[in-house]
């Protein structure tokens, strides 16, 4: 208890003066207590006067019934007392109200970076990249892969010239568009975000020297650099992994996961669907009937092991779904 003091106290029903004593606790509670008067009131919704001098002062409690006490000393420090803690409350309450606030918008960002967010930013970013930074990013990645991945191409001058013949009526000689050789990840191919386009041994090998399959893979990857989809990945991908190491402090993970996110590009039923949207109208462009496309995921298809796991086969639309697409008749507004 802060203080004790005695007052005169008048109910507002009647002129009935009453004797009655208030104690004010620290927990800004206020009892009042006298001859059949017994009640406690919170301290805040007390109404105190000033003091003037050494006259009584008048407390007005919340039914508006009053008490007059002349014991100013004791009722000043305790006004001083608990206004200063409630001062304190009221800072420490309106502190914790804009952390919780801060806690909230922190886990909706959070949330909605791991989501909708991220596929918009990453969009807006890849955009945004210049060719130099993605050429970067794309030799880093090559050469990372070449170190731990991947094995010289085994193909013949003569194959690779007439594959590279493909390439440039595929890409008009754009700038910035490289096919390169390799082998030892199985029947695949992937896009670096430059437009550095990586063709494996065991691809051609199950095309059986098809030029025209080749032609429309190559025309599917040209399809993600185009739409810039692997550069939204690894953006995506890196805001993911710049979120964890914010909470974990590594960020080991973020540049490690470059690599990883172009061998397993799991790309959107979207982006796929894109892809294979493009490499369409390019065969169609160059003469080359689409069926020759879906016929390679049809081989694909048949000769997939479990232990290997292809770009083609890691998306969403499954590959009869895809198939049908392509072996569609083209739309008229294309
Ligand atoms: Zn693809």
């Amino acid at each position: 208890m802060l203080q004790k003091i005695d007052a005169k106290y008048f109910d507002g029903k009647t002129s009935k003066k009453q004797s009655v004593s208030i104690e004010f606790f620290k927990n800004r509670s206020v009892k009042v207590e006298g001859d059949g008067v017994v009640f406690v009131e919170s301290f805040d919704n007390l109404a105190i006067s000033s003091r003037v001098a050494n006259t009584p002062r008048m407390i007005t409690f919340a039914d508006e019934s009053i008490a007059y006490s002349s014991s100013n000393d004791a009722i000043d420090s305790v006004v001083k007392e608990l206004n200063n803690t409630r001062s304190i409350a009221y800072l420490l309450e309106s502190k914790m109200r804009y952390a919780l606030l801060f806690v909230v918008l922190l886990v909706l960002s959070v949330i909605f970076f791991l989501t909708t967010g991220s596929d918009l930013i990453a969009k807006s970013i890849a955009k945004i990249t210049p060719q130099i930074l993605r050429e970067e990013i794309s030799t880093q990645t090559l050469e990372m892969m070449d170190e731990y991945l991947l094995e010289p191409s085994l193909l013949s001058v003569e194959q690779k010239d007439r594959f590279q013949t493909l390439f440039s009526e595929l890409t008009n000689q754009e700038a910035g568009f490289h096919l390169h050789f390799r082998r030892g990840i199985g029947p695949n191919a992937f896009a670096l975000p430059s437009g550095d386009i990586v063709l494996m041994d065991e691809l051609v090998e199950l095309s059986d020297g098809e030029d025209k399959m080749i032609y429309g893979v190559l025309a599917h990857e040209v399809g993600h650099v185009k739409h810039k989809h692997s550069m939204q990945l690894i953006v995506k991908v890196s805001i993911v992994n710049i979120i964890i190491a914010y909470f974990t402090g590594d960020i080991s993970s973020t540049v490690a996961s470059v690599g990883t996110t172009m061998l397993h590009a799991n790309y959107s039923r979207e982006f796929e669907s894109q892809a294979d949207h493009y490499a369409k109208i390019q065969m169609i462009k160059a003469g080359i009937e689409p069926k020759y496309l879906a016929e390679f995921f049809v081989k694909i298809e048949t000769n997939s092991s479990e232990d290997q796991s292809y770009h083609y086969f890691d998306s969403h639309p499954s590959n009869q779904e895809r198939i049908d697409a392509l072996l569609a008749p083209i739309e008229r507004r294309l």
